[in-house]
């Protein structure tokens, strides 16, 4: 088990354009080693996912997983999941519209809470650690995850994001904004049903 310290907002490293990573590599030891210690260093700071470049490396691999989670109790359970190279597209929703919901987003590696809009639906397309190819349409919660960690592929952090009069750090988000947030979107949870 390896948890590699997670990069802080001005590691230039992070605002660097992560590149793909070669299928007939994803077997090799590099990859694999990369992919185990991606796990274990968001589960060792109860993240919801992490990027690779979060711990140094500008490949693009993210990894997601929500359990009951301390940092984000409103978010709806993600099996753990691998995604390598990994690509994001807005869809129409079942109703036909292409919807988007505010979501109060933390990140690994920046000290603020800040309200991001996301699609509520989208396409992913993706190779998981043994060079499966996946195509899924996510939702809700989950859908944003989706965008929050492929962002950091490219460099996006929430920052750049946020409307920045939302910006709060985790203390004055849990005293002034938390329970308005939780309120109104485990009730969206519950609309859209992820
Ligand atoms: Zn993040």
């Amino acid at each position: 088990m390896t948890v590699r310290p997670i990069r802080q907002i001005g590691d230039p490293i992070l605002r660097q354009r992560a590149t793909e990573i070669d299928p007939a590599d994803i077997g090799s030891a590099e990859a694999q080693q990369l992919i185990d210690d991606l796990i274990d260093s968001m589960r060792a700071a109860n993240g919801a996912g992490l990027a690779a470049n979060q711990i140094g490396v500008a490949r693009r691999v993210v990894v997601m997983e929500v359990g009951d989670n301390p940092r984000y109790p409103y978010k709806p359970r993600i099996p753990l999941t691998v995604a390598i190279n990994p690509v994001v597209e807005p869809v129409p929703g079942p109703d036909g519209a292409v919807e988007t919901v505010d979501i109060n987003e933390g990140c690994l590696s920046v000290p603020l809470r800040g309200m991001v809009t996301r699609h509520v639906d989208v396409r992913v397309r993706y190779l998981d650690r043994h060079g499966v190819t996946h195509d899924e349409v996510k939702r809700g919660l989950t859908a944003g995850t989706w965008q929050h960690e492929c962002d950091h592929l490219d460099g996006v952090l929430i920052v750049d994001r946020a409307d920045p009069s939302t910006l709060a750090t985790w203390a004055e988000y849990e005293a002034h904004h938390r329970d308005e947030f939780v309120t109104r979107i485990t009730q969206f949870v519950e609309r859209v049903g992820s």
